[in-house]
């Protein structure tokens, strides 16, 4: 039995305080984000976590629901300059992959993050899954494992839209698997 309160002191302590315990059911995985990505987006093939070095979409479905004790972390931001996205979310994705290492060395033994971006610790990505030169840390975004974040935050009731120009508010989410 995972201790909640303790999880949710380790968030607040992260400075994650807009955050909600979900269900495996409100994830929504869908063929249309995998077409997404490999129609459309330039890190297909580009990314150690990203399609094509992803599990397929039923390995995705399959292992969601291996959990059941599951936290969705809303970020909120804007940028004047948004070039500044990169570093924030390098920042953040790394700040989050403490956050795993602390639930995990709680007893947690299967907690695992799935990160609010693509995968950007390094300057220049190696490319592939088996080439990647950090794969103890790297992580795959929601996105890269066919989940459809619009259908999914809403599910929760949390709100997101299309953006049209990089001026608008940004709403961001990481998953927490823990349990
Ligand atoms: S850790 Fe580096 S090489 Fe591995 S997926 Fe991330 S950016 Fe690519």
């Amino acid at each position: 039995m995972i201790d909640r309160m303790k999880i949710e002191a380790k968030l607040q302590g992260f400075g994650y305080g807009d955050f909600r315990w979900i269900k495996p059911e409100q994830i929504v995985v869908s063929q249309w984000v995998r077409f997404k990505c490999k129609f459309g987006c330039p890190s297909y093939g580009k990314k150690g976590t990203c399609p094509p070095s992803v599990p397929s979409l039923g390995e995705c479905r399959e292992f969601l629901n291996e959990y059941s004790a599951i936290v969705l972390i809303h970020f909120e931001i804007r940028f004047d300059d948004p070039k500044e996205r990169y570093a924030w979310s390098r920042q953040e994705n790394k700040k989050l992959l403490e956050l795993e290492k602390k639930v995990f060395l709680d007893g947690n033994h299967k907690a695992f993050l799935l990160i609010m971006d693509e995968c950007r610790l390094c300057n220049e990505c190696s490319g592939s899954r088996e080439a990647c030169v950090n794969k103890i840390d790297a992580r795959p975004s929601p996105e890269s494992l066919g989940i459809d974040v619009f259908a999914t935050v809403r599910n929760c009731g949390y709100s997101i839209d299309v953006l049209r120009d990089y001026s608008q508010k940004m709403d961001r989410y990481a998953i927490l698997l823990i349990d």
